[in-house]
């Protein structure tokens, strides 16, 4: 399979690719309208095209990134879909809806996509990282897994987040070609200050992000207020520090103006102390931010070995207490459900679920 994947390319590639076909200008809009409001995978269904057109972009191109696709629904609602690539490997997505009960505010449903098969940073708490790294996802296949995800559930996504399989800012171009794509106001997809990328704290990455977006949001994927307790669960803080990160989080808040967000998984003994919850209010302070804390999820079905085999999740009561006093400190502060936990979908549970990759072994 050597076709290119049609959403790789933005809308002025787009244009000249029906012109080298020896077709008007007016027709790549008809493609763009085909490929993303009517959301069609297959040029043979493109019917306002004329034949040959289709015919001579399906000889070229791939309307989707997808062979195949398996839904799995959660008790709670959460959904996981498995997406099958044409080249043999497959990435997931999870979509998590929040519904309300206050009629003035309205049910949110966010998808969590991927931007890896697999993820090098192997981070001891995540499932992904057992998977080691296979390799990038291209730009279309960041943007059909919305398109694919809403044709499936039949939903609307309200949030797009960058939580799925893999590292975003180690795939920095496809991922800020993707966000270019879902953001673009005539393509329609997803307002810009709807989507969040979620990083393990790859420096010159938010770095990037300040510099190339305005309105993206950014989440920093912390679990630990010293360098020592940090270097040992999250391996990408062994080149960059708290300290970096921290100047990095100014740089961004300060382009952008948008608040932050902390992830912060409470592993019982390991960061969960008063000490902790002083330092990490130190920390968010530096910039608008709140943050998450967040259960740790098991992924003994991954066979954990060394620190990673250790690691416990810190009880509701610890999870409480140390709200309590990151609110006390002024730090805004959410506890997060663990949605989809019964499928495996929660955060960093995503390794294509424990039958098809783990009792292969
Ligand atoms: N690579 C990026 C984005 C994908 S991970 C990052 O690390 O931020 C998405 C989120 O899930 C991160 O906050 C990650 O730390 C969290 N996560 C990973 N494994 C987890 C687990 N077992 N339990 C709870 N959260 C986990
Ligand atoms: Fe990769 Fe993020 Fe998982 Fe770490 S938490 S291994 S960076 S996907």
């Amino acid at each position: 399979m050597n076709k290119n994947l049609i959403k790789n390319y933005n809308a002025s590639e787009i244009e000249k690719i029906v012109l080298d076909l020896g077709h008007k200008k007016f027709r790549a809009t008809q493609l763009m309208n085909e490929l993303y409001s009517q959301r069609k995978t297959d040029f043979a269904e493109m019917k306002t095209l004329p034949g040959d057109l289709r015919n001579a972009l399906a000889e070229k191109y791939e309307a989707g990134s997808f062979a195949e696709t398996t839904k799995t629904v959660s008790k709670d609602g959460t959904v996981k879909i498995l997406f099958a690539m044409h080249d043999g490997n497959a990435v997931e997505t999870v979509m998590i809806p929040e519904i309300s009960n206050d009629p003035e505010r309205k049910d949110r449903y966010s998808l969590c996509v991927s931007s890896q098969v697999g993820c090098s940073l192997d981070c001891a708490f995540c499932a992904t990282g057992k998977l080691g790294f296979k390799r990038n996802l291209e730009a279309s296949e960041i943007i059909d897994q919305l398109i694919y995800a809403e044709k499936l559930i039949d939903i609307k996504m309200t949030n797009i987040v960058y939580m799925g399989m893999g590292e975003p800012f180690l795939n920095i171009d496809n991922v800020f070609k993707s966000i270019r794509t879902f953001s673009n106001p005539s393509v329609g997809l997803m307002p810009a200050k709807r989507i969040t990328v979620s990083t393990s704290g790859i420096v010159p990455g938010i770095e990037a992000l300040a510099d190339n977006f305005k309105r993206i949001k950014l989440a920093i994927s912390l679990h630990a207020t010293t360098d020592i307790v940090r270097e040992k669960i999250v391996p990408a803080a062994r080149k960059w520090d708290l300290k970096a990160i921290g100047e990095a989080i100014e740089y961004y808040y300060h382009n952008t103006k948008i608040p932050l967000t902390f992830e912060y998984i409470l592993f019982d003994g390991l960061n969960d102390s008063e000490d902790d919850a002083k330092r990490l209010a130190r920390i968010s302070r530096r910039v608008m931010s709140k943050v998450n804390l967040i259960p740790y999820h098991s992924i003994d079905f991954t066979n954990p070995e060394g620190i990673a085999a250790e690691l416990k999740p810190a009880s509701s009561r610890t999870i409480m207490r140390f709200a309590d006093s990151l609110r006390a400190k002024k730090v805004t502060t959410i506890i997060r459900s663990s949605s989809g936990e019964d499928i495996a979908a929660a955060c960093g549970q995503l390794a294509f679920s424990k039958q098809n990759t783990y009792n292969a072994k």
